[in-house]
């Protein structure tokens, strides 16, 4: 049987495939293989978690959530998606504090690349890991937790570490987000003031398509408080007078509701419903996420390119991530804006066009999204990332044979 990733742009290559059931089969399983990756839920561009020996896909393991009021954090098996944790969390009264664009991503997978949402205060998702468990290349299970040694090496792991089974993440009390969209941003204020755009609710994401002399939507998804106001007159735009996909002309019909009526954080903070599941998508996708004090001159870069991009692309989302401290996090070090691009699927000229971008965003020292498509031309990452050698210490010494390894990992990484 061939299994593709979500976007059909590749076909994994792994001869086996694992659906453990219990956590003692998935551990027989790793300590026999040679080579092996967990699998999540197919949602990155790449071979990132293709395999020469096994694929283990945990979606066997699924338990329901461990929710410690305490501890103020939940526990939840590796395979696990957002959207499935949110519809436990949120009756129970807790949320997390962000999420990415689509809730069908699983937990160990996001958290394993560095997903992120958007907002000027929000860092990404593997953030709030407290702590993970994770089964060894013998087979036997480790837990890492924050305070540790191994801890902000481990989070973002990129599936180099072993087989995430377990995450426990922190939890905040529930909250309701109004989402409203603004059209038309004139490029001159949202670069002139870029900081008050993006500062102005919890989560803002500007769609375009880097032509023209105005930024198509804006959205902003605010934390219901007593002093959340709706924004009619923002920076000279208009407010949408109806639902608007982030693609022109497309029905809004699979987007969280808009127009600033309050809802609970899980049907906000994606743009996208839970209960719409594409099971894969005609398109590609890229992003860099780049320093914050370079924002401007990565975005005027970027425009400058605009009629070579606009033809391969379906739309651009600008978004903001604050930084961490995670040593492979794409915004370890300070606050970042991600530049992100959602193309058309026609992998070799975007991978053309990509070469230009990936020179022009060099300069700001761009650090490209793991889960998606980068060329990396001239292995430029290790200089992006101050703790890249002890990452690559602490897999040699977790896995000193490589068990977790494959081609993406030997081209990007070790
Ligand atoms: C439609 C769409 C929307 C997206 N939106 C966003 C967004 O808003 N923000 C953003 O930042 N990214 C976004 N992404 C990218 C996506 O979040 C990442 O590619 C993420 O890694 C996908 O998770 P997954 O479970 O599908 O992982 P996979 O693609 O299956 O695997 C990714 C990596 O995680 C590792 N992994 C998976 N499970 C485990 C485990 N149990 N233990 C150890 N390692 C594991 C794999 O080995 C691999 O290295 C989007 C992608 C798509 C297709």
């Amino acid at each position: 049987m061939t299994l593709t990733n979500w976007a059909g742009n590749y076909t994994y290559q792994a001869p086996e495939i694992h659906h453990p059931r219990t956590v003692e089969e998935l551990q027989e399983v790793v300590a026999r293989s040679s080579r092996i990756r967990a699998l999540g839920t197919r949602h990155s561009f790449t071979d990132i978690a293709d395999s020469h020996g096994a694929l283990v896909v945990l979606d066997g393991l699924e338990a329901a959530p461990l929710i410690d009021e305490e501890a103020r954090t939940v526990t939840v098996t590796g395979g696990t998606r957002y959207g499935t944790l949110a519809q436990h969390l949120h009756p129970a009264g807790w949320a997390v504090h962000n999420l990415a664009s689509l809730p069908h991503i699983s937990v160990a997978g996001a958290i394993a690349t560095a997903t992120h949402g958007s907002g000027d205060r929000s860092a990404n998702l593997s953030t709030a890991v407290a702590a993970l468990e994770i089964v060894g290349p013998d087979g036997s299970l480790r837990t890492v937790r924050r305070g540790d040694d191994d801890f902000a090496g481990s989070v973002v792991g990129l599936g180099v570490l072993g087989v995430t089974t377990k995450v426990t993440l922190d939890i905040e009390p529930t909250y309701d987000v109004a989402q409203e969209v603004h059209l038309d941003l004139p490029w001159t204020t949202a670069l002139e003031h870029l900081d008050e755009v993006t500062g102005s609710a919890d989560s803002v994401s500007l769609f375009t398509d880097w032509t023209g002399d105005t930024i198509a939507q804006v959205w902003r998804k605010s934390r219901v408080t007593e002093t959340y106001r709706t924004r009619p007159d923002f920076f000279g735009t208009t407010p949408a007078d109806g639902p608007r996909h982030p693609l022109p002309g497309i029905d809004p019909v699979n987007c969280t509701a808009q127009l600033g009526e309050p809802g609970p954080w899980h049907d906000r903070l994606p743009h996208f419903r839970m209960d719409f599941t594409p099971s894969n998508g005609d398109e590609l996708q890229s992003e860099f996420l780049v320093p914050r004090a370079h924002a401007v001159a990565a975005l005027e870069a970027m425009r400058s390119l605009g009629d070579q991009i606009a033809p391969l692309l379906q739309i651009t989302e600008i978004r903001t991530i604050a930084g961490d401290d995670l040593w492979l996090s794409t915004a370890q070090g300070g606050d970042r804006v991600g530049l992100h691009f959602t193309w058309q699927p026609r992998q070799g000229e975007v991978e053309a066009l990509l070469e230009t971008i990936e020179s022009v965003l060099a300069p700001f020292n761009a650090r490209p999204h793991w889960g998606k498509l980068f060329l990396n031309r001239g292995c430029r990452l290790a200089h992006l990332y101050p703790r890249w050698d002890d990452f690559g210490e602490l897999a040699a010494r977790v896995d000193p044979d490589r068990v977790f390894g494959n081609d993406w990992v030997q081209r990007h990484v070790l």
